[in-house]
């Protein structure tokens, strides 16, 4: 099928290289002119495990391209997608000025029929807008297909391949078929596509991420309990997660959510709500316990070192996630904003995001090329992101490195036993602190 791509982020990327791997033809536009010329270069803007090998191979063999050029695209394809960004205005909605333009555009270049998919994040609602705004710029046919997008960035190529399900918001027979024949490939553990109508697909995308933050709020607010009731939170962790009703994921306590999607899509959901006159009570609690877990983070690093402003500390993490570069609304990048704020100076180790995260703290943190050297004369060790080759360090060269050996954990992600063997003393997320 001739696919084409609107907005090659993280989602639209991932998207445009896994329907080339099986087999479409996809037309990558964007209009960020420099990110496209990275791309025509084999240069590949972000870090996704697996997406550069795909992208690369896929664009060799002429089944994906790179254009500024909307009108190519259009003309060039039968499935429109759009996976433009939708980040929060300052009052919490999600702001859609680029969708609305995208999809303008796109009705203006129509010569055909053509479907149009949104993959971006979008309030319940915006189907209506979208297909006014096109028939309102064309009297050519065209079919509108909400198709929020659920994969999980670190994982987003396995997640696209092989999805729990994919969600098809439309009320046409026939556009339903063209999106299954275009997501079969994907159908590995079974056929996984669900038909709804567009409002509720859309609703869908808020109401799970909602959901998963609502389980690592929770899991926060436990943990805050079990440190003044000298319970151990990873034991309860494995506790209910045993429960078959509840299961394991999404219930790890530590320093809090970030990234572009739960606290934008939290704010969102607030945003919606109060415009239909409902408190998102439940929602607006999962924001205020997770800003908490941040601030209740920072506030235990400062109260250790009596409030004092001449320490310098060793971050490991900045990524919102491992597995990632990015740093948006990261809760390493909040924290360490905060521990600026208070003069504490900073050396921190990322694998990939030590970049962005140096550009969104406008330059104001040292970063370094390897976990250790960022230890060097430091107070202490502040872990933020859980990337798997911080799980199992040379303990005995941290204590060395450090002037004092002491670890904030916000991912808990040692034992405290082991650490307290290698005589450093860790303060981590709802259990005893030893040392
Ligand atoms: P992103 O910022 O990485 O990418 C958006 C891209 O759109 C950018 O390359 C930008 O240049 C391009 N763009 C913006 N306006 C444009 C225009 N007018 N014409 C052409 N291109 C334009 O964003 P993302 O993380 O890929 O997210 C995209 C959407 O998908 C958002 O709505 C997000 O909520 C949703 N989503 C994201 C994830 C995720 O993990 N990142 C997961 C599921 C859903």
């Amino acid at each position: 099928m001739k696919v084409c791509v609107v907005g090659i982020g993280y989602v639209g990327l991932v998207t445009a290289g896994c329907l080339a791997e099986a087999g479409n033809k996809v037309v990558c536009v964007d209009n960020d002119a420099e990110k496209i010329a990275l791309l025509k270069k084999g240069i590949i803007p972000i870090y996704e495990p697996g997406l550069a090998e795909i992208v690369k191979h896929n664009e060799k063999l002429g089944r994906l391209e790179f254009t500024t050029d909307l009108k190519y695209g259009v003309d060039n394809s039968l499935v429109i997608f759009l996976a433009v960004g939708t980040p929060p205005k300052a009052d919490g909605s999600a702001d859609l000025s680029s969708i609305y333009s995208v999809a303008g555009q796109i009705a203006e270049n129509l010569t055909d029929y053509r479907i149009v998919v949104t993959k971006s994040t979008v309030p319940v609602g915006t189907h209506r807008k979208i297909t006014e705004i096109m028939k309102s710029k064309t009297q050519k046919p065209f079919d509108y297909v909400s198709n929020p997008e659920f994969l999980k960035e670190g994982s987003a190529v396995e997640d696209f391949m092989s999805p729990d399900r994919i969600i098809i918001g439309t009320d046409n027979a026939s556009v339903r078929e063209e999106m299954k024949q275009l997501y079969n490939p994907f159908m590995r553990k079974g056929n996984r596509i669900l038909f709804m109508d567009p409002a509720s697909a859309e609703m869908t995308k808020y109401a799970a991420n909602a959901m998963l933050a609502t389980r690592i709020s929770f899991m926060n607010e436990i943990a805050e309990l079990c440190e003044k009731l000298g319970a151990d939170v990873e034991q309860v962790r494995q506790g209910i997660g045993a429960d078959s009703r509840i299961g394991r994921a999404f219930l790890f306590p530590g320093v809090g959510f970030g990234g572009s999607c739960f606290p934008k899509d939290i704010r969102a959901l607030i945003h919606s709500g109060a415009q239909c006159g409902i408190e998102m009570t439940v929602t607006r609690s999962v924001q205020q316990v997770n800003a908490r877990a941040q601030a209740r983070f920072v506030e235990r690093i400062r109260e250790y070192f009596d409030r004092r402003k001449d320490i310098l500390l060793a971050v490991w993490g900045l990524a919102f996630k491992a597995r990632t570069d990015d740093v948006r609304e990261s809760a390493a990048v909040n924290c360490i904003r905060m521990l600026l704020g208070w003069g504490i100076k900073i050396r921190a180790y990322d694998p990939e995001a030590g970049e962005p995260a140096s550009a969104a703290l406008e330059g104001k943190i040292e970063i370094f090329e390897n976990g250790y050297d960022a230890l060097d004369g430091a107070d202490a060790l502040v872990i933020f992101t859980d990337w798997q080759e911080f799980r199992n360090p040379d303990f005995e060269l941290i204590a060395a490195k450090l002037k004092r050996p002491v670890i904030f954990d916000g991912r808990n992600l040692y034992d405290p036993e082991v650490l307290k063997k290698a005589g450093i003393e860790y303060h981590c997320i709802g259990r005893a602190s030893v040392g």
